[in-house]
Parts: structure tokens; sequence; C-alpha cells
């Protein structure tokens, strides 16, 4: 059962899932079901016995191409739709044990191609408005699958949070005849002590603003609304800034580092956004090696994020683990 819940009390939609019970959670590492699968093994979600990058649909989505009619009917007050859209989970290696972090810029250069391939086919097609890819890591984050892996939920709605940023941007604009992430960009190098790393295509940054103590932000120099936008250089830019605040994320507290990643992109629902500018935002829920950041009564009952940390500060100790990324010579 699922379909899709209007709250007119916020205007946007809720999903229910509730086959999404069933899901396998935290099963050992010889029950993998995102592991190869081994000969006389149990069969897994993917067959062949050997892969690189994978991506399938979702066994467990939250929204499907062809869903089933929704199991309440609406009103007037309270409208409900099928719950119809695309969910896929896009492995990042055949190594249980690896993750992104871990995983060489070669690798993460790939996925890089693997987003911009998902963000057109599925962008292309028309009940999807929204192409959304990310990751969640880490039991802290409520993550079921260690199996390093990030997701794709492709919308038949600009998500709120999106629609946010449209607004904001668009209006940012017509005050101003600028971009708002190219100003915030511009902003943070000229302030300089919230970048943690960059290069000659992209910045990464703690912005002015961050919730979270070690939220990265990460945007392209150049105006673009999405990764698909790309030259090839940039998107070999782009992942080497990736590996660097992975790396650095990871070197902090000496552990693998929790965080959603989150890519923010221009809607696919044939309107023009070029006011827009694509980016990707990561929310680590640590504060320190062993302190989580809780969303509570403000954060999530009023919406007002109460860091107690200075982003000047942890940028600056962010930035003392970063190092340069290296590509080997066989890199395509
Ligand atoms: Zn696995
Ligand atoms: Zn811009
Ligand atoms: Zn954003």
């Amino acid at each position: 059962m699922s379909e899709l819940r209007w709250n007119p009390l916020l205007g946007e939609w809720v999903a229910t899932a509730t086959h999404r019970q069933e899901r396998t959670f935290l099963p050992p590492a010889d029950f993998c079901p995102l592991c190869p699968t081994k000969e006389g093994g149990f069969p897994t979600e993917v067959p062949e016995s050997a892969y690189d990058l994978a991506v399938f649909e979702n066994r467990f989505p939250s929204l499907r191409p062809n869903p089933p009619a929704p199991a309440v009917e609406g009103t007037e007050l309270y409208p409900v739709l099928p719950a119809q859209g695309v969910c896929e989970v896009v492995l990042y290696s055949p190594d249980h044990n690896s993750t992104l972090a871990t995983e060489p810029v070669e690798q993460i250069y790939k996925l890089v191609r693997v987003w911009i391939d998902r963000f057109q086919e599925l962008g292309a097609l028309d009940f999807i408005d929204y192409v959304f890819e990310f990751e969640n890591k880490g039991e802290a984050i409520g993550v079921t699958l260690h199996h390093p892996h990030g997701q794709i939920y492709a919308y038949p709605f600009i998500p709120p949070r999106i629609q946010r940023e449209l607004d904001e941007s668009r209006s940012h604009q017509a005050r101003t005849g600028r971009c708002l992430v190219c100003d915030i960009v511009s902003e943070e190098q000229r302030d300089g002590r919230r970048i943690i790393a960059g290069n000659e295509s992209f910045v990464a940054y703690i912005p002015f603003f961050a919730g979270y103590p070690y939220e990265v932000h990460i945007a392209s120099l150049r105006h673009l609304q999405s990764l698909s936008d790309l030259s090839v250089s940039e998107q070999k830019g782009l992942a080497e800034l990736l590996k660097m605040v992975l790396v650095a994320y990871d070197r902090l507290f000496d552990l693998s580092f929790p965080y959603i990643m989150a890519i923010h992109q221009r809607p696919t629902d044939g309107s023009v956004y070029d006011y827009y500018h694509f980016h990707i935002e990561f929310y680590p829920p640590l504060r320190t090696a062993t302190k989580l950041k809780y969303l509570a009564g403000s954060e999530t009952g009023a919406g007002m994020f109460i860091n107690d940390t200075l982003a000047e500060e942890k940028a600056k100790e962010l930035r003392a683990h970063v190092s340069p990324v290296v590509w080997k010579e066989s890199a395509p």
C-alpha cells in the first residue's frame, strides 16, 4: 500500500509506504542483499558475479512508475494521489566494506557520470518533475544496509525544500539581477574563513548560515543548473573535491563519518530555471566523536536550527584534514 496524502497545513505531500516496514534491517555481512551473488550463495539483488557501479530499482520503493490505487479516498481538504515516481539504488562498489570516501577518485568520477545519466533519463519521464539524488550514510542517521550505496527518488512534483530554494533564488535574482548561489560563493571566497577546499571548477565551504556543525556545501564556480551541464573536466573536478571533503570528514574523528548528502539540481518539469544554481549539501549528525546533533524542539517543531558551534571554527578544524587528490595515469 502506498499513496500521496496532502498536508494542507504545510502545503506538501506525504507518502505512505506501509510495505517498507518489512524491509531488510542491518543484515549480517554474509546476507547483504547489495553484495554480488556468490557462487552457491543466496541470490542477492545483484545477480552478476561482479559489477563496478550498479543501478537498480529499489525493492521497497516509496514511489513507483505504476503505483497501486490509493487505499483511501481523498476529500476536498485532503487530496490523495497515487504514489507515482521512481526509486533507485546506486551501488558504489561490489566491496561490502568500502565507502565513498575510501573509493578512488576515478570511481567517484564514474559515480558523477551515473548521477548525470539517471538525472537525464528519469528527468525525461513525463510523470517526473524532480530527480533527487542522495546518500544516507551511517547508522546514526538510520541506514539499514551498510553496503556503500546512494539512492535516487524521482518525484512527480517539486519537493518543498527545493521549492523554497527556487523561490529565494528567483526573488534574489529579481531584486539584485544576480544569482543567489553565485553571490554566496563569492561572499564565502571573499571572507575565506569558512572555505574547506577548492579547485578550478568547484569550492567546498561550511556556509555562514550552517545549521549543523560540519555542514559542508559544494558549489560549481560556473553558474550551472544541473550536473548534466558540467564539462568532462568539471566532472573530474567535482570527483576530486568530493574525495577531499569525504576523506577530511573521516579523518576528523578517525571514524567513518556519517552524513546525509543531498544533490540540489533544477527541476525536470520542462520549465526554465536559469536563475537556479545546483549544489551539493552535506548534513552530518555528529557534533563531536561521540555526540549527536539532535533535531529537537526548535528544529523539528518550529523549523529554527540552533547550531552551538561557529562555522568559522569548524571549517578551520575540517580544513586541517584536507589533502590533495591524485589521479591514476590510467584515469579515463
Ligand atoms: Zn554488501
Ligand atoms: Zn549562480
Ligand atoms: Zn540546497
